[in-house]
């Protein structure tokens, strides 16, 4: 679910939570249902584009958020050794203040999120 926020913060959030009675929840990795008493964890991701603030939410299970933290532990290893191949380089425009050009503001690399300037 993406929705307009004006206040939230920025930035990606984990939260443990214990399901309580009238929240209804899905992994959104393996489809179990969250049950009254379970642990769960609800991530919330807030981006920012074009000035305007976009923020979603997931539920996941314990057992996923484990194999999404191993899969992040990976991930965490490979950008450290990420080579930022040419082909994976896309350049970020911004508009310039007061006009409505863009200019390139800054080149990152798809593959491990790189900022290269
Ligand atoms: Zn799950
Ligand atoms: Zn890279």
């Amino acid at each position: 679910m993406i929705g307009f926020i004006s206040n939230w913060e920025r930035g990606s959030l984990m939260k443990r939570l214990i399901a309580g009675k009238k929240l209804k929840h899905q992994c959104i990795y393996c489809n179990k249902e969250i049950i009254k008493g379970d642990v769960y964890y609800r991530h919330r991701e807030v981006f920012e584009e074009d000035e305007m603030i976009f923020a979603w939410q997931y539920v996941v299970c314990p057992k996923c958020k484990y194999k999404e933290e191993l899969h992040r532990k990976r991930f965490e290893k490979f950008t450290k050794k990420c080579i930022h191949p040419q082909k994976f380089i896309v350049t970020k425009y911004r508009y310039i203040p007061g006009e409505s050009v863009k200019e390139p503001d800054s080149d990152i690399c798809t593959l491990c999120g790189k900022i290269m300037i």
